[in-house]
């Protein structure tokens, strides 16, 4: 074997991935068709849930300073993260091109083997291992792998070559991006509705400020390359009466509103993660963050079937945990389409939907869609935590009886792997872990502060699965720790 994973795409999600992956020490490839970096960024936002997921493998501290808001917005109306953010908002000002920089610093220092200028062009599954055929200057070669996951985009080759299914809409709308010097126009952060479509700017820094355009009703092109910036330009002055066209375009770009999801995450030997399994409009921009949870929630799954502590049922929960997160995110963004694009017909909804977000359990729900803290995996019945994220809590470790260091969980999480919080010094619960030590560690330890424990109230103990998720809670759950343990991580020894 090549490696144990190959991976096809460089982007958010391939990235993320085969940091998780090289975390768990398992071999891993990432072949890239491009020969270096863009430096163009689709994205510029960060979830608050996707800031918590990169703060649990220490990678916030890498991007050197993110101003974040608790203030976000679901198809236009405004939503408050502030009662269900722990410790950050979101930020948006990110350009994708810098989270990718972070990523692949990561991936590579921890030791993935990250191939550019190398196309995914054919595979063939073999029941047992892959073989992936790799273009570039000098030719094809081929490569083995146990598996290959395919991240490689809303057009993925991966996807099509292992003949997945890709059901869904064609694109009714086109709209346009451009990144400008040269120009200096008020931030609308917050998509703008406007007389005949909607437009947003956000300024970049370095003088650069992003501007997005949709008219409404503006049909989508075949396209071979990216729009002239006239066409944006003109586009622009229609919807704002702003003339813009002595700006100097860095970057233009048109994207549709195409809404597919793949119908299996998995078939054998070949996975999908991020926009290779799910496309649709950037509205509320989710595409990126959902890409890195994908990765996030495959990675120790994919790394625990291939170090052999786990069976490959375990894989089984990665189509059924993230089909159904994507599935809602195609309706989030049907939804937040409608609200930001659609016309006058729109408003009486817009209407009601404004009022109904007055209500506090309203305006929690769309906080908790729009940034992404309301993801609950199937981790049984009983406490309300249960398969959710795990909130952040300050902790006094104790070692023996004795104070210790004050740590947050979320950096329990560094090393990837799962954690069973005794929050009671309980020798007898510590010892049921005993045969998954290799995979979990065990932490005994106290909330430290005054801080309320909310929903960690009365807990006595917690398993968190290497993503951040509940996956056992005492009391509460109604399995017991040693069938919860198998069930994440495979037998004990
Ligand atoms: C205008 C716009 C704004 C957006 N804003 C946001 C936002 O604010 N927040 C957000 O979360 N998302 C946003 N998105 C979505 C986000 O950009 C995508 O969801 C994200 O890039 C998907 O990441 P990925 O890793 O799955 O795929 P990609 O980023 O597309 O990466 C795929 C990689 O695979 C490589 N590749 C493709 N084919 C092959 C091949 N055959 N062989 C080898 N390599 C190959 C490509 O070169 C590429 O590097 C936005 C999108 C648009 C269009």
């Amino acid at each position: 074997m090549d490696a144990s994973v190959i991976i096809v795409g460089a982007g958010p999600a391939g990235l993320m991935l085969a940091g998780e992956l090289r975390l768990a020490g398992v071999g891993v490839i990432v072949l890239e068709r491009l020969p270096g970096r863009t430096g163009e960024s689709r994205g510029i936002g960060l979830a608050p849930r996707t800031m918590e997921v990169l703060d649990q493998r220490g990678l916030l501290g890498r991007f050197g300073g993110i101003e974040t808001s608790e203030q976000g917005h679901f198809g236009g109306i405004p939503v408050d993260f502030g009662p269900l953010v722990a410790v950050h908002g979101a930020a948006r000002t990110v350009p994708q091109s810098a989270t990718e920089t972070v990523l692949e610093d990561w991936a590579r220092e921890l030791g993935a083997d990250i191939r550019r200028g190398r196309e995914f062009v054919g595979l063939t599954d073999h029941g047992d291992h892959v073989e992936v055929r790799v273009r570039d200057s000098a030719g094809e070669q081929r490569l083995r792998a146990r598996y290959l996951v395919g991240c490689d985009g809303g057009r993925s080759a991966v996807r099509k070559e292992a003949g997945f299914d890709f059901p869904g809409t064609a694109a009714t709308t086109e709209m346009f991006l451009a990144d400008l010097r040269g120009v200096d126009l008020e931030p609308r952060m917050v998509a703008d509705r406007v007389s005949g479509g909607m437009v947003m700017v956000n300024r970049l820094g370095d003088g650069i400020v992003r501007i997005v355009v949709g008219e409404r009703g503006a049909p989508p092109q075949r396209r071979d390359g990216p729009p002239a910036f006239s066409e944006v330009a003109d586009a622009w002055k229609r919807l704002t009466g702003i003339d813009i066209a002595h700006a100097e375009p860095l970057w233009v770009s048109a994207f549709g509103d195409a809404t597919r999801q793949v119908t299996e995450y998995r078939r054998g030997r070949v996975l999908l993660a991020g926009d290779s399994a799910h496309i649709h409009l950037p509205a509320g921009g989710q595409g990126m963050n959902t890409g890195i949870q994908d990765a996030v929630n495959l990675g120790w799954k994919l790394a625990a079937v291939v170090r052999g502590t786990a069976p490959e049922t375990l894989l089984e929960t990665y189509h059924e945990e993230r089909h159904e997160i994507g599935r809602r995110l195609l309706a989030n963004t049907r939804a937040q389409s409608l609200l930001l694009l659609g016309g006058d017909e729109v408003q009486p909804l817009r209407d009601l939907l404004g009022e109904l977000a007055g209500f506090d359990e309203v305006a929690r729900y769309l906080a908790g869609r729009a940034g992404g803290f309301d993801i609950r995996y199937d981790a049984g019945s009983g406490h309300p935590l249960l398969g959710m994220r795990m909130p952040h809590l300050e902790l006094e470790r104790t070692a023996a009886g004795r104070p210790g260091r004050v740590t947050g969980s979320t950096e329990l999480l560094r090393a990837g792997r799962g954690v069973l919080l005794d929050l009671e010094d309980n020798p007898h619960l510590r010892r049921r872990a005993d045969g998954w030590t290799d995979r979990i560690d065990v932490v005994t330890a106290a909330p430290h502060g005054p801080a309320p424990r909310g929903a960690l109230e009365g807990a006595a103990a917690v398993l968190v699965r290497p993503d951040g998720h509940v996956a056992w809670i005492a009391p509460g759950s109604r399995h017991d720790l040693p069938m919860a343990l198998e069930r994440w991580f495979g037998p004990g020894r």
